[in-house]
Order: C-alpha cells, then structure tokens, then sequence
C-alpha cells in the first residue's frame, strides 16, 4: 500500500524486495500465515528530533535528526549516518529497509537500520561540524549502544564526524563502548574499514566475472562519486590490473584515460576537501566535464566506454539511459557500491540482458561485514591486522555471491543476482522472526 508520496525512495526498495519474493511466497506458506511480509515493511522503531546548533556567525541552526531502527531479528540495528540536505524520512526508510536484507547477507548477526539529518556539510568549518555532531548525539545517544544500535558512516559522515559524535555519546553515558563503527583505528577502529565498501565492491565484481571465465585484468571500468567508496573502488581496481578512468562529484566529472590519479585523488577529497575541480587543474591531460555539459537526462560518467561500471555516489544515479549507454558501448558488468544507485528500469535491463550485475545489497556488504569485524574486535579487546581483515572481507564477498546465486539458482534463474539476494536475504531474516515469535 503506497500511503505517502513523500516515501518514493522507500517504495522503490521495497517493491524490488517484493517482487523478487513472489516464487519463495508461493513455495513456503508459513510467510504468508505468520504475516512477515506486513510486519518487516514496517520498521521496528523510528526516531525524528531536532538538532539546535550554532553556527560560526552565532546564528542559531535548527535541523532534522532520524533514527529508523527497522529491523533487530538477526542482531542489533546496524546501518550508517548520512548528513547530506536531500535526507528526509523516506530515504532514511529506504536505506533502513536495504540493509536489513544486506545485512543477513552478509551472514553475521546484525539487524538493519540507518540514521541521518538534513544537515549539509559542505562549506561548513571544523568547528561547525563537531558541534552539529554534538548536538545530533545529544538526542541519539539514548537510543544506540553496543548491544542495541550501533551506528556508522555513510554520506558525508566519515572519520572524523563520527570522532565527534563518539566523543559526545562517551561523555553522556560515562562508558567507552563499541557503539559505533568506523571509528579511526587510534581509538578502536579496525584496519580495513575505511576501505572496506569499495574494496568489497571490486571483489564482488571480480567473484561473479571469475564465474564467467572473465576477469578485470587490463580492463577500463568507470567509477561514480569521489568519495569513500569511489576512492577504494579505484584503489582496489588497480591492485587487479584493471584502469579506472573516472570519479565524479555532484557538479561534475573527470575522464582521466591514463588512469585516475589515485594519491591526488585521496589528497583533493580526503585531506583538502576539495573540488574535482582541481584535479584538473593539476592534470592537464585529464578532461573534467561540469553536469552541465552531459547529454540530456544522463549522468555522464556511463557515456564513457568501459567494460565495467561501478556506481558509488547514490540513489538512482543510473537510469535507463544511462544503462543502455553501457550496454551499447560493451560493458559487461556492474557492480554497485553505492545503495540503490540504479533505477529500476535500469536493473530490469541488466537482469534482461544478464550481464554481471551486483545489486547494493550484495556487491556494496563489504562496508557493514567489516563494521561487524569492528564490533568483534571491540568486544573481544583484539586487533586483527590489515591482511586479515581484508582476507575475511574477501572471504565475505564470496560468501555473499555463493549464497544469491544458489538462491537465484533454486529459481531457475541463475544469473539473477537481485532475485537471489533479495530471496537469500529475506529468508534469513523471515526465518529468525517466526522463531522469535509475535514481537
Ligand atoms: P561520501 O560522502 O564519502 O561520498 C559521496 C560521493 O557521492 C561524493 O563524491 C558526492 O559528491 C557524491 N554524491 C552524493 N550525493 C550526490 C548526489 N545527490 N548527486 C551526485 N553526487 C552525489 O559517501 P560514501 O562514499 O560513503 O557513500 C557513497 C554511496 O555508498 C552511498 O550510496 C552510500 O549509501 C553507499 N554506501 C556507503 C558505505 C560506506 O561504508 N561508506 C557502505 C555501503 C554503501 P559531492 O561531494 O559533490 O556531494
């Protein structure tokens, strides 16, 4: 039942979800008795507050704070924060919703939820942002902890917002507590988070090719967003011999045919905070193109010929045109890091044409599986190194691509990746419920 306009991106998630469940419906008929499907629609526990700050001028800022604890069958509510001004409750809900398939999965134990305010970051100084993170905190705080909730980063929330944000949490419960992810890696973080999404991304690429008899080696892929994820899709994209040729922004892109410069790339977004701008002022060989310049209703960077695609900036930047952009010029697959980057159209296109196609459910688990590495390392006071997270990630994504293709495999389609996820997913989750009673 659509009941609200306001709730499109949410609609969208779950109309995938649903659709896909249709032939499990019909083989297990205790889904329908114990109405799981009306009760996982419907999150667990939503929180919307007001977040008062000050800014730099002393003028007094007032914004959105939400909290969609969606999902808890599988574990504690685990999701992301996203500060960026197109948050509202229905996107919230649409990412809550995601990650509850993505993260049974992942097959760890945690439950689905996801965070966030209209709060734009951009342009704002150090000092504004730890102080709106302290004010966000200053409500949150008293619904997460280690074994409840337990947020982390998404959208304009990295290192150091969610140093902000665990500073304050620690000084209003007086406890020194897992109860986020992410965290820098001087005070509890586990090696490999941060590149944990893209790395993840490239993997899961590289497990469905390898079961084509294809690989990356030598080959152009294309890369949206320059951000966490784009910044360690690339990064691992060059460690399998392939050659990324573009990032992008919200304003713009970048086509670099010798290979995006990935030590100026870190420095312009990780460490400057710049514009892509830039990059091309420094690389004169590189060609930037402003969203002004793309063809009409496409996103730019799936113009360029590549034989893969990896979405990582957001919601419903690839669209059907853009998808037959792709497929026209040869690319063979598309690997998501981004949630829910393509639109439906364009996944229908991709599952129509069986190409290799990572749905963010699957191909972008990476980021949460190694949150729950995180977690276990807290709780159990030990840190892993470097290699054997990045193995376990590895391990992971294989895992997550074993798992949807045997599910799509049951039903007779065994190259649907979305069928497969969403099926593997809901079953996990759906199972643990009726366990668990009417709660
Ligand atoms: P970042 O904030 O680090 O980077 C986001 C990038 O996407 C920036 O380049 C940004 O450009 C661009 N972008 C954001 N919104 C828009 C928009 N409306 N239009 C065009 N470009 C946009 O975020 P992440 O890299 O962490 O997240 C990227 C995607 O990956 C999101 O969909 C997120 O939900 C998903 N994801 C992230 C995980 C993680 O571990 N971080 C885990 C799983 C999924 P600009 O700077 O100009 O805004």
């Amino acid at each position: 039942k659509r009941t609200s306009p306001s709730q499109c991106e949410f609609y969208q998630a779950a109309e995938e979800v649903l659709e896909s469940l249709r032939p499990l419906m019909q083989k297990h008929p205790e889904y329908r008795h114990h109405k799981i499907i009306e009760r996982i629609v419907e999150p667990e526990r939503q929180i919307f507050f007001r977040v008062n700050w000050v800014d730099d001028n002393g003028e007094i800022q007032v914004n959105k704070g939400f909290r969609v604890e969606f999902n808890s069958a599988l574990g504690p509510y685990k999701g992301g924060i996203r500060f960026h001004p197109s948050v509202n409750a229905g996107v919230i809900k649409f990412l809550g919703f995601e990650q509850i398939f993505k993260n049974a999965l992942t097959g760890l134990q945690i439950g689905g939820g996801k965070g966030g305010s209209d709060f734009d970051p951009k342009g704002k100084s150090n000092n504004e942002i730890m102080r709106f993170c302290q004010a966000f905190m200053t409500e949150l705080y008293r619904h997460i902890g280690p074994n409840t909730d337990v947020p982390a980063g998404d959208i304009g929330v990295g290192a150091r917002e969610i140093g902000y944000m665990f500073g304050m949490y620690k000084k209003l419960v007086n406890r020194y507590e897992g109860v986020f992810t992410g965290k820098s890696i001087n005070w509890g973080g586990s090696l490999g988070r941060t590149q944990a999404t893209g790395y993840g991304a490239v993997y899961f690429a590289k497990y469905m090719l390898d079961a084509r008899g294809k690989s990356l080696e030598g080959k152009k892929c294309v890369v949206s967003g320059s951000g966490n994820v784009a910044i360690y899709t690339i990064e691992k994209l060059y460690h399998l011999g392939a050659l990324p040729i573009t990032c992008s922004d919200s304003k713009g892109m970048i086509i670099d045919e010798d290979g995006i410069d990935l030590e100026l790339l870190k420095e312009l977004k990780e460490v400057r905070r710049e514009r892509l701008t830039e990059y091309a002022k420094q690389k004169p060989n590189a060609k930037y193109i402003p969203i002004e310049e793309y063809e009409e209703g496409t996103n730019g960077v799936y113009s360029v010929p590549c034989f893969a695609a990896f979405p990582s900036a957001t919601q419903n930047e690839l669209n059907l045109k853009d998808a037959k952009n792709l497929l026209a010029n040869g690319c063979e697959c598309v690997s998501e890091g981004a949630n829910m980057p393509s639109t439906p159209e364009a996944v229908d296109l991709f599952v129509e044409e069986k190409i290799a196609y990572g749905p963010g459910k699957a191909a972008n688990a990476g980021g949460v599986a190694t949150s729950q590495l995180e977690m276990a390392q807290n709780a159990s006071m030990v840190k892993w190194t470097f290699e054997e997270v990045d193995a376990k990630l590895s391990q992971i994504m294989k895992d997550i691509f074993d798992t949807a293709t045997e599910a799509a495999s049951e039903f007779g389609e065994p190259t649907n990746l979305v069928l497969g996820a969403n099926i593997a997913g809901f079953k996990k989750v759906a199972d643990a419920m009726i366990e668990q009673g009417l709660v």
